[in-house]
């Protein structure tokens, strides 16, 4: 029998009274599971499996799907199994994680970023904890874009009053490499290199999360684009 920390990605109800269980795993990264007879009415599993809690998993592995024995809540998101919001986001990050890694893979910035993220959901505002999610995790995937010079010329981004975004090079270029382009904002600009290269709790402590989270229609959009872009190469 193996042990270790995971967080259900998602679940679907197989044979008469079974679910099968998707979970991102801090030792063995995403792997399926099967809960036999959870779906009867006196299943005490049943409830350890619930998201979006941190949940300690002892299965016996198989070739295919492993098969849970016992299952233990070792940290409930009370306020994020509440609110409709929270819940939506946790969800949507285990759909990006889900998509993005592949089964019995290991990985350690994975885990740690979407174990900060759930911690982070259930103290913080839903919009800066998706956004900075979004952000870290391109970054994690090597493709966290370059903001300090133009993408085409390399010239330094620091005497820029415009930036534009080349959407076939996919980068940040300045003002003379974008002359045919729409430029985006400087706002939006600076809210992605926060969010990419400064620790959630750097951000939180400047009080950058409030400008970021007025803005974040603007970043999900681009940052959705971007994950969008990247996962051709997956
Ligand atoms: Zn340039």
């Amino acid at each position: 029998m193996l042990t270790t920390y995971g967080f259900v990605l998602n679940k679907k109800e197989v044979r008469e009274f079974d679910r099968e269980y998707c979970f991102f795993t801090k030792k063995y990264g995403k792997i399926h599971l099967i809960a036999k007879a959870v779906r009867k009415p006196l299943s005490k599993l049943s409830a350890q499996l619930e998201p979006p809690s941190l949940i300690e998993i002892v299965f016996v592995p198989m070739s295919d799907k492993g098969l849970i024995t016992t299952a233990l809540v070792k940290k409930s998101f009370l306020k994020t199994h509440k609110n409709l919001n929270k819940f939506r986001v946790y969800t949507r990050i285990s759909d990006v994680i889900n998509s993005f890694t592949e089964f019995k893979q290991p990985d350690s910035l994975v885990w740690n970023l979407f174990n900060l993220s759930i911690n982070n959901l259930e103290q913080w505002n839903s919009k800066i904890v998706e956004l900075n999610f979004l952000a870290k995790f391109i970054k994690i995937l090597g493709f966290g874009p370059n903001i300090s010079t133009c993408i085409n010329c390399q010239k330094k981004f620091k005497d820029q009053k415009k930036i534009y975004f080349d959407n076939h090079k996919w980068g940040f270029c300045c003002e003379d490499c974008g002359k045919n382009m729409k430029p985006i904002s400087w706002q939006l600009f600076k809210s992605v290199d926060v969010l990419t290269n400064l620790d959630f709790a750097e951000i939180v402590k400047r009080e950058l999360n409030e400008p970021i989270e007025l803005r974040y229609n603007d970043i999900y959009t681009f940052l959705k684009n971007y994950i969008k872009y990247i996962k051709k190469y997956f």
